[in-house]
Formats: structure tokens, sequence, C-alpha cells
């Protein structure tokens, strides 16, 4: 099973649509959209692993993996 420390925050950006819950559900403001409209990690080091974009994202795009393998 994995610790939080061997979690990263792993994103895929073909999957995502742009809908922005991920951004207004995390709670340190890890996260953001590009001017693609895609899913961009903004400020890794206030991520507390939460899970909560991984849950809320309906199209997979973002989620908790980790390090050595997804
Ligand atoms: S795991 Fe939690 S803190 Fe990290 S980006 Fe997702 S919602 Fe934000
Ligand atoms: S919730 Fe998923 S689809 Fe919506 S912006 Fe975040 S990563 Fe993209």
């Amino acid at each position: 099973m994995n610790t939080k420390d061997q979690l990263d925050l792993k994103i895929n950006k073909e999957w995502c649509k742009g809908c922005n819950i991920c951004v207004s559900f995390c709670p340190t403001n890890v996260l953001a959209l590009d001017h693609n409209e895609k899913i961009e990690i903004v400020n890794i080091d206030a991520c507390t692993k939460c899970g909560l974009c991984e849950l809320r994202c309906p199209d997979f795009a973002i989620w908790l993996g980790g390090k050595d393998n997804e």
C-alpha cells in the first residue's frame, strides 16, 4: 500500500475537458487551467494529496499514483 509520501499527482491533459471542477475543489489551489483550458499543476508544493481532485474529476484526468508506477 502506498503512503501519501509515495504518491505523485498525475494528470493526463488529453483526457481533461476543462470543466474546472478539480480547480474549484482543491483546498490549497494547486491546480489551474492552462491557455488551452487543460488541467495544469501550478503549485505542487501545496498539494496535501487529499485526493479530492481525483474523486471529483468526471474524466479520470487527474489522480494520485505511485511514484514508480501508474
Ligand atoms: S490531491 Fe488535494 S491538494 Fe492535491 S491537487 Fe488534488 S485536491 Fe488539491
Ligand atoms: S476535473 Fe478533470 S476534466 Fe475537469 S478540469 Fe479537472 S482534470 Fe480536467
